[in-house]
């Protein structure tokens, strides 16, 4: 869908605190007073941002289920030149949160899109975590749908990226579960909850120690879920046999249905012996 119009307005995503109402920006009250409307995931909750900082302005809703009607009356109405604040119930819009779309229609209109940066609740979990910070994958919320999340899951159980998830509270005893099951029980994680608020906590632990932790108590409030990426591969090869005498290293590969001469190969490949010397001390007595 397009709209023509010669003066536009702009949509400007502004994200608000996760808790802390202290994490408000000057920048970002000066956008909600100025803006000439905002447009929220719940009115309700934004209400309350809104009365704690004495702003007073038009709101309309806009969330999953009435994005598609109502991003296009939004376009329309930045078609028009009216300038418009988006706002989540907190953290940043379009990450876990309405806005994607409407992002993407205002790109299809040539409307200017710019953003009031502020809280993201998955990065804040990550930089608290203690897991590698270099390079990470947001994987949002897993499906409600059994399949869906074990093929997801399935999908990234090799991703080297330190993997960054949402979670209800009251979902998380299963997806801890189910993580177990895929990327094993020593996989390290961090479990970040209420973060910014007065009970904020990160449990640094591993997949079984948080499957422990929750057999004996009930998970409470929010919770971001920080799990360690896969071990590279080339990595976990070289752990592997480092520790094991080449009698053990081929006796391994044996063990895992090799033949006795493809086991010698591939123990002096992974060593950068010749098969000689491997053979030689594989079959050395004692
Ligand atoms: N757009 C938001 C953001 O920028 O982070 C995320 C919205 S998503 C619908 C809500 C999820 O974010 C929660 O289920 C929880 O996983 C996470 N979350 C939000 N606030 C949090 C907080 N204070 N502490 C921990 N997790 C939080």
């Amino acid at each position: 869908m397009r709209f023509m119009a010669d003066e536009k307005g702009t949509l400007y995503l502004c994200a608000t605190p996760i808790g802390n109402l202290g994490d408000v920006s000057s920048r970002l009250l000066e956008i909600l007073e100025t803006v000439d409307l905002i447009a929220a995931e719940d009115t309700r909750q934004t209400l309350k941002l809104l009365n704690r900082f004495g702003i007073t302005k038009a709101m309309t809703s806009y969330h999953e289920h009435n994005k598609k009607a109502k991003g296009e009356y939004l376009v329309k109405l930045l078609m028009e030149g009216k300038n418009i604040a988006q706002v989540s119930d907190a953290g940043t819009p379009a990450i876990s949160d309405p806005g994607e779309d409407l992002v993407r229609l205002c790109i299809e209109n040539d409307i200017t899109v710019t953003s009031v940066p502020g809280p993201v609740a998955g990065i804040n979990a990550l930089i608290l975590s203690g897991l590698s910070t270099s390079r990470y994958a947001f994987e949002g919320f897993l499906s409600v749908n059994k399949r869906h999340r074990n093929e997801h899951l399935n999908s990234i159980k090799n991703d080297t990226h330190t993997l960054i998830f949402y979670e209800a509270p009251h979902k998380l005893k299963t997806t801890i579960d189910d993580m177990r099951i895929v990327f094993g029980g020593e996989r390290r994680i961090a479990l970040a909850r209420e973060l910014t608020k007065i009970h904020e906590e990160v449990i640094r632990t591993t997949l079984d120690g948080a499957a422990e932790l929750y057999s004996e108590k009930s998970p409470r409030g929010e919770y971001v879920i920080v799990v360690e990426g896969a071990k590279a591969r080339s990595d976990e090869a070289e752990c592997f046999w480092e520790t094991m005498s080449i009698k053990e290293h081929v006796e391994k590969y044996i063990a895992e249905g090799m033949s006795s001469k493809d086991a010698v190969k591939a123990a002096a490949g992974d060593r950068k012996l010749p098969k000689r010397e491997v053979y030689n001390e594989y079959h050395k007595e004692g």
